[in-house]
């Protein structure tokens, strides 16, 4: 397949991608419940030709093109978001409370339109390129449960790419950076324990309200009084709940929050703090903090610095090299990084921003909307990313 007319290919697709888009678009599903998307990815690959493993991590498909080593693997995430969707567009979400507000029903089309055009052309690959439609990137690590389940073995991948719609960046562009571009993430939760009782005799209460106002407050000094002001790291108390009366002190308050860093290290020292801080405060206020850090914490998305080199060529060739643009790290996370853990590879934004449609909120927003021309670009740019993978593996 010529490089230079991938573009224009995936673009005479355009609609069958955006169909397919759509439709998962209408049909959001949560993590490890991806039961009709992973039916439609399927499906689609049945018509394709194109032979998979289903039921990875639940509900990811795993396909594969072509044969033998080397082996380059393309990457998309299927969940969508606990929101309530109000975009205006025709294609709603029809799942009340359930919404693609984070562009992963693009991702899945985009990497279906790049499993059309390279079937078109399998027989010309020199290697294997395996699809990776995994679940559960928002918060359930479905990349490390792909992981571990095989993904990256038989045969070897020896290198792995991954796109994300970007709202930052204008439609017909692509970013990203080599190193760090992503951070790490943990989650916390803190149960401050005082002793309740009648609000006009707090001599005869632990106040536990306090207390918690007092660590949220001190949190905010670890990040800009211990963490290298050249390293970067983010401390956010997000929700704080307690009492249910105004004359009463409660029992309990419980705080939770976020931790981001952009490497492993500044992370698991930020949630050593946050554990300290906590517990030795409530203990000079007579309070005791739980602390835990719970959910999945994951590692920052580090760019193969090479990979990022090919990719810009990719995106340069397809949409001229003033529209490949270098992003600073962004504090946001990604389960990508599971992969990137262990093998080299690149995550890349695709622009949608496009203020003319409406396009303009970030993704997690309710109003979520990208424009639609990214998809033939992402598709694009997949297939570009692992012919020249192959070439240069193979070379
Ligand atoms: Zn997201
Ligand atoms: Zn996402």
């Amino acid at each position: 397949m010529q490089q230079h007319d991938v573009l224009d290919r995936a673009r005479g697709i355009q609609d069958w991608i955006v169909d397919l888009r759509r439709r998962l678009h209408r049909h959001p599903e949560l993590m490890y419940e991806e039961v009709e998307t992973s039916r439609l990815v399927r499906e689609t690959l049945d018509q394709l030709d194109i032979p998979y493993r289903a039921n990875v991590a639940v509900t990811g498909v795993v396909a594969t093109l072509g044969r033998g080593e080397p082996c380059v693997a393309l990457r998309a995430d299927m969940d969508a978001l606990p929101i309530h969707e109000e975009a205006d567009i025709d294609f709603r979400s029809e799942i009340d409370g359930k919404m693609h507000a984070c562009g992963h029903d693009c991702h899945t089309a985009m990497l279906l339109g790049a499993a059309k055009l390279l079937k078109q052309n399998e027989s010309e690959l020199v290697g294997t390129v395996k699809l990776v439609f995994q679940p559960a990137e928002e918060g359930g690590a479905g990349g490390r449960r792909m992981r571990e389940e095989g993904v990256l073995e038989n045969p070897k991948v020896q290198r792995i790419f991954g796109l994300h719609v970007w709202p930052l960046s204008p439609i017909g562009t692509i970013v990203s950076r080599a190193g760090a571009f992503l951070a790490a993430t943990g989650e916390f939760e803190i149960v401050v324990h005082g002793k309740g009782g009648h609000a006009a005799l707090p001599h005869m209460t632990i106040d536990p309200v306090t207390t918690a106002a007092k660590i949220v407050t001190e949190l905010q000094t670890i990040v800009s009084r211990e963490l290298d002001p050249l390293d970067s790291g983010v401390i956010s108390v997000t929700t704080i709940h307690g009492g249910a009366a105004f004359n009463v002190i409660p029992q309990d308050v419980k705080l939770q929050g976020t931790i981001r860093a952009l490497t492993m290290e500044s992370l698991q020292y930020l949630e050593q703090r946050v554990t300290e801080i906590a517990q030795q405060l409530a203990a000079a206020n007579r309070c005791t903090a739980q602390v835990e850090i719970v959910g999945n914490s994951y590692p920052p998305t580090v760019n193969d610095e090479h990979l990022w080199q090919l990719a810009r060529e990719a995106g340069a060739d397809l949409l001229g090299a003033d529209n490949v643009l270098e992003s600073p790290p962004i504090m946001g996370g990604e389960d990508f990084s599971f992969y990137t853990e262990v093998i080299p590879g690149c995550f890349v934004g695709v622009g949608v921003l496009n203020p003319d449609i409406g396009a303009i909120h970030s993704v997690h927003h309710p109003k979520f909307k990208v424009d639609e021309n990214a998809l033939p670009i992402g598709s694009a740019l997949h297939v570009s990313l692992a012919l020249r993978s192959l070439a240069e593996l193979s070379g």
